[in-house]
């Protein structure tokens, strides 16, 4: 049987349990263990797709269409394995399995209760993503924090399976230390609480991630060994670092690894992180720094930017200017500012907007979105950095926004507009896909997206192709690449002819379904915008090829103004 290793948070949320788990999934990984993760979110909903990005930070889609937590992300880039849908567990997913099975007749028509069905149910699926992923270790985080009513059931699975295999399941509790200012000490009491309330669940911690600004001393590495019952080796200091993909290192320094493997008696292993400590070491010596802003509308929330629902795209951007050895610099564009309509002196206090606002940023990113807010001052921005020579990077929403700019401005189609943001448009340049309609006229639009990993052609003699050639399977005249996806809009085929012949390339093309999913402009630095979100597919070690690309096409403007 797999390892199983439970990380549950304590005292409050937002401390970085995800980070947490991705970095013990690492350090296993880096032992030569084969390591999967698990997300279970205690919330209704059956997945995260029909969230509100604000409220709950980016949607992340996994290659086999999951619309899922944004920590499902960070597994991904921290363990360069792909997870699926075994892996997402959400209280809506369960309880839809078990009322399914009970309709089926499938508990031979005895009573389904709360205990013990529920978490029979969340087991098998966690025995089923060990099985699915061949793993030898299952690290499986539980949403939320102890003491909350929503994921009692998880930890009562937790239990459960820890009373079956007493050997093989571990309990790890990351808990914050908090270091108020007027008393400048590092307080344990709230982790003292924190652990009390898991023992109220039967379940006794055998590690303690002490999370907190500072690292945590040994007074309070004792206090917490005797009131919290674990042994002082195993509570591992995690204070706050600049980057994430610090972590791992931190908690080796710490033996992490090995103690986990003590813990689970099995013998200590070497950890080679070598690979992962070069890249760490571009991080930390960055030549110099560039900077992009982002055209987006899902940050502002009362006095506070909230940058978790462009999460992928942020790391992304990251991960391609370390590869440089640059780091970046996020700079946000709330896209009604360069909506002619919503100001007094429309398309000139527009223009004089975007001057000032984006003097001195090297690129600009539109990412994904939804909905008819901002979408004018988003085409407004991509016109000006077509204008402009402005490196410019259209991540799915992007492209279509690029690709409307493009019809207006220079197929001279005024009206030119996404049949999302008016049904009735007469030149919907961008439109819903046939299948598409009849989803949204029966109101279904839970997980019925064009969802997850698909193939595109990339055509030979673009900036795309260029940048694929190393991981493209090469195919005539082509490369084959897949990639994820998440919308219901396409570019409309009517319109594919003009736009073309006006000079817009369509650099890929799904070959099922004969849909743009690239598209470049020639005589620019770089103007690159697509359907999919390749975002999603950029880890630290292996950056997107498209993301390389642009900071790439960045550092020769960069260079060449300097000259
Ligand atoms: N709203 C657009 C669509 O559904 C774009 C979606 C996105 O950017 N992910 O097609």
């Amino acid at each position: 049987m797999a390892k199983i290793i439970f990380v549950a948070g304590g005292v409050m949320s937002g401390i970085g349990k995800g980070v947490a788990v991705s970095s013990i999934g690492r350090i296993l990984k880096s032992k030569g263990f084969a390591v999967t993760a698990i997300k279970i979110d205690p919330y209704i909903n059956v997945d995260a797709g029909t969230m509100n990005p604000i409220e709950h930070g980016e949607v992340f889609v996994t290659d086999d269409g999951i619309e899922c937590d944004q920590d499902v992300g960070n597994y991904e880039r921290f363990l360069d394995e792909n997870i699926y849908t075994e892996n997402y567990i959400t209280t809506g997913r369960v309880y839809q399995t078990v009322i399914n099975k009970e309709r089926n007749l499938e508990y031979e028509g005895r009573c389904v209760e709360v205990v013990p069905d529920i978490p029979n149910e969340v087991i098998s699926r966690i025995k089923n993503a060990a099985k699915k992923a061949k793993a030898d270790f299952v690290l499986v985080e539980i949403g939320g924090t102890v003491g909350e009513y929503q994921n009692i059931l998880f930890l009562e699975a937790a239990r459960m399976l820890k009373i079956a295999h007493p050997k093989d399941v571990l309990f790890i509790l990351v808990s914050y230390l908090p270091v108020p200012k007027l008393i400048g000490e590092m307080k344990t009491k709230p982790t003292q609480y924190a652990v009390r309330t898991l023992n109220a669940s039967g379940i006794q911690p055998d590690m303690i991630l002490a999370r907190s600004t500072v690292p945590i001393d040994e007074p309070r590495k004792r206090k917490i060994s005797v009131f919290c019952n674990v042994a002082k080796e195993d509570i591992i200091s995690a204070p706050d670092i600049e980057s994430i993909y610090e972590v791992p290192i931190n908690f080796e320094k710490e033996n992490l690894g090995n103690r986990i493997l003590k813990r689970l008696n099995l013998r200590p292993k070497k950890s080679n992180l070598k690979e992962w400590k070069k890249f760490l070491n571009n991080v930390k010596n960055p030549k110099g720094v560039i900077k992009i802003g982002i055209s987006g509308k899902y940050f502002e929330t009362g006095n506070f930017t909230l940058m978790d629902s462009y999460i992928s795209v942020i790391e992304a951007i990251k991960h391609a200017c370390y590869f440089f050895k640059y780091k970046s610099e996020i700079h946000w564009l709330s896209a009604e500012k360069y909506d002619p309509e919503k100001l007094k002196n429309g398309n000139r206090e527009a223009v004089i907007n975007l001057r000032k606002d984006l003097k001195g940023l090297n690129g600009i990113i539109v990412p994904g979105g939804f909905g008819k807010r901002g979408v004018e001052g988003k085409i407004k921005t991509i016109e000006y950095c077509r204008k402009n020579k402005i490196p410019y990077f259209g991540l799915c929403l992007g492209m279509q926004m690029a690709v409307i700019e493009f019809a207006r401005n220079v197929c001279k189609i005024k009206d030119a507009v996404s049949g999302e943001f008016n049904k009735n448009a007469k030149n919907p340049v961008i439109d819903v896909m046939e299948e598409q309609k009849e989803l949204l006229k029966n109101k279904k639009y839970g997980a019925t997206m064009r969802l997850g990993a698909y193939n595109c052609l990339v055509k030979k003699g673009t900036v795309s192709y260029k940048a694929y050639k190393k991981i493209g399977k090469k195919s005539k005249d082509s490369l084959i690449i897949s990639e994820r996806h998440r919308h219901r809009y396409e570019l409309n085929n009517k319109y594919r002819a003009l736009l073309e012949k006006k000079g817009l390339v369509m650099a890929g093309i799904n070959p099922e379904k004969d849909l743009v999913e690239i598209i470049e402009l020639k005589n620019h630095p770089f103007f690159v915008a697509t359907q999919f979100h390749p975002e999603f597919k950029s880890r630290p070690i292996k950056p997107h090829p498209l993301f390389r690309e642009f900071i790439r096409s960045i550092l020769r403007t960069k260079n060449q103004r300097n000259k």
